[in-house]
């Protein structure tokens, strides 16, 4: 249809008028019995890790993850050129065809980001169950990351309050065996776990009771999936109650100063939740046990990491996601099958969806089949985490990446004008102008360089805009095969749906076909230092000249490599928008360094995170946030969500 309706009209449109493929064929299309699908209303299904396990002997289908140039507020249509390319690859060209993405945040989605479907002809239907609460995942990250959070707080309330021998005696009654969580703190310590509490000496109980956290050295966070800025920083246990006299062992003492247990702390959105990296990254319900387990959240005073573990609540944490886990079964217009899994944030995370929904996928196509996953960002921050970070801890070995470029965004990286909301675009935007999208293309060509780095073999997607010119076009096309594209192809899957990207599919295909996985290669080893590492990634990724470690970076690095932690590989937090740190630096910037404020760390989702510039771990809403938009209408429909 002519204009392009908006993207819920489309949405809706197609479920009315064409209606949803019955969940049970889209599993049997899949190869799926109906015990391997476990429906969730009509238009979802949690897919079981069983499909991936018990197909294990099935050889992978080919591996392509679609990427971009670096983001700018003109959109590049990333996640609309992923459904589209496998509405092409399945629909048109007949493929065993899996889209993998992530499900959005609910925050951004009533503030400034808008939905995450894709758009136009190519989405994921019905976008409004796809945008909201989809399965209930993201409120599992919530419900886990918080009792956490409770968990941290009330232990130390707990142990202010108690000598070593009153806690043990709470915490492990003697008449009760010490339970499997309490068993994994007792093997660290190097005791017995098949003790009986009363067996533990006095000093053993001691070291088990008394966690010792230093409220400094806390770095977990309380989440919520609200852009509510001013839960950004927040005091926290000012109540009177939460003040605590010791109890003195020896009644004839004085009795000791109340202790003061407030401190500020602060919220992220929960999908900057180190539970949902986990999530990610997890490869089955034993390995999101132990990842959740092993996240450290503090320190002690003596300078031993503190895990969720040592608070006894990993188990805890891993009942909360067990239904997280499975990946969420929907469908696009074209009733291509989609995955929809997990969302980490894509600066402090890996912005990339999860590990377990692109093995399935690449099960469930099998070999002459696609997965065509999406990683977040621009190609040098969500390409670059997705090869060194996911597949290294997947093992799965990609053969294309698809990188998207639009003739307008490259235009602002050529040195077009900035844009601002609301406003008409500026005639540079909208009229031909070719030698603005040549000097942009660079930065098109780097990130083309890039991605040959891992072996991969690179299809350059232009995703067609109406006001875009054949000279313009072909403009791009020249600088992708100039920088060593495999090939660069025009498609237009916004306006036309899978027809419009039959050529990318084909090109996609003899991308795949031309590669074999073994030249997929990493670009840094993980057991060089941490400080190597990121210069790695800088100079061969980013092209800086180097990196500046601040002093806390490398106190922080020397803690980490003490602590084991030093073979982690590395998860760069920087702006989206530029090769640099300046986010105003468009194009192929030369000439920068990387600063290092600070490294942080996610142990149990297993990387590091450098902080290089100003990273917001909770948006805020603009004046107009799109929430104004949205309502319920007389049938009881969604409007407006974009
Ligand atoms: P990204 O994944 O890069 O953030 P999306 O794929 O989510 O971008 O697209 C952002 C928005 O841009 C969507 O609302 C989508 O409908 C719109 N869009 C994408 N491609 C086109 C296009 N070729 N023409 C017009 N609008 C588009």
């Amino acid at each position: 249809q002519h204009p392009v309706p908006t993207d819920i009209q489309v949405s809706q449109q197609i479920v009315q008028q064409v209606g949803l493929l019955p969940l049970s064929d889209l599993a049997q299309q899949l190869g799926l019995t109906p015990d391997e699908i476990i429906p969730w209303g009509i238009a979802k299904a949690k897919i079981p890790l069983s499909v991936r396990d018990t197909r294990r002997a099935v050889p992978n289908g080919n591996y392509v993850v679609v990427t971009g140039i670096n983001p700018t507020p003109l959109g590049e249509g990333k996640s609309t050129t992923t459904i589209g390319l496998a509405q092409a690859l399945g629909a048109v060209r007949g493929r065993p065809t899996v889209a993998c993405i992530r499900q959005p945040s609910q925050g951004p989605t009533f503030g400034i980001k808008g939905g995450a479907a894709g758009g136009g002809y190519a989405q994921v239907v019905p976008m409004e169950e796809f945008n909201l609460h989809l399965t209930g995942d993201i409120h599992a990250v919530t419900a886990a990351n918080n009792l956490l959070a409770a968990a941290i707080d009330t232990r130390i309330f707990h142990e202010d309050a108690q000598s070593d021998q009153a806690l043990f005696r709470r915490l492990c009654p003697p008449n009760k065996p010490f339970s499997p969580v309490m068993q994994r703190r007792l093997r660290k310590l190097g005791i017995d776990p098949h003790k009986a509490p009363a067996d533990l000496t006095p000093a053993e109980q001691s070291k088990f009771a008394r966690l010792d956290i230093d409220p400094d050295t806390i770095t977990w966070q309380r989440v919520l999936d609200t852009c509510d800025r001013h839960l950004r920083v927040v005091q926290v246990g000012i109540g009177p109650n939460e003040k605590v006299t010791p109890r003195s062992d020896d009644p004839g003492q004085p009795a000791k100063p109340r202790v003061q247990h407030d401190r500020v702390t602060g919220f992220d959105i929960t999908v900057a939740s180190e539970v949902m990296a986990v999530l990610a990254l997890a490869r089955s319900l034993p390995d999101l046990r132990d990842k959740l387990g092993a996240m450290v959240v503090a320190y002690s005073r003596a300078g031993e990491p503190v895990t969720a573990d040592d608070l006894g609540c990993g188990g805890a944490l891993a009942v909360l996601m067990k239904d997280a886990i499975l990946p969420t079964l929907m469908q696009t217009v074209e009733r291509t099958p989609v995955l929809v899994h997990a969302g980490p944030f894509a600066n402090i995370a890996t912005g990339n969806s999860s590990v377990v929904a692109d093995e399935m996928a690449l099960k469930m196509v099998g070999p002459d089949g696609y997965c065509v996953t999406e990683a977040g960002f621009g190609a040098d921050i969500g390409m670059e985490k997705f090869f060194n970070i996911k597949c290294r801890a997947s093992g799965l070995k990609p053969k294309c990446a698809v990188i998207v470029a639009t003739v307008r965004a490259l235009k602002m990286h050529g040195g077009g004008p900035p844009v601002s909301a609301g406003k008409p675009l500026q005639p540079e935007y909208v009229q031909e102008n070719v030698e603005l999208v040549r000097r942009g293309a660079a930065n098109l060509a780097r990130h083309v360089e890039n991605a040959k780095k891992f072996g991969v073999n690179v299809v350059v997607a232009v995703n067609q805009f109406q006001t875009d010119t054949p000279a313009e076009i072909e403009a791009v096309r020249q600088a992708a095969l100039e920088a060593g594209a495999y090939d660069a192809v025009l498609a237009n899957h916004w306006a036309e749906g899978g027809q419009g990207a039959a050529d990318l599919a084909i090109a996609v295909e003899k991308a795949c076909a031309d590669n074999d996985e073994a030249n997929f290669r990493f670009l840094y080893d993980v057991n060089l230092s941490i400080e190597e590492k990121v210069n790695v990634i800088a100079k061969e990724i980013y092209r800086a000249d180097g990196v500046d470690f601040s002093n806390t970076a490398r106190a922080q690095m020397e803690k980490y490599e003490a602590s084991g932690f030093g073979n982690l590989p590395i998860c760069i937090a920087k702006t989206q928008y530029s090769f640099s740190c300046d986010p105003s630096a468009k194009g192929a910037p030369t000439g920068f360094r990387v600063p290092v404020r600070e490294i942080r760390s996610c142990v149990g989702a297993g990387f590091l995170y450098p902080i290089c510039g100003d990273i917001m771990t909770i948006p805020g809403l603009p004046t107009r946030p799109g929430f104004y938009d949205v309502d319920i209408d007389e049938n009881g429909g969604v409007v407006g969500l974009f």
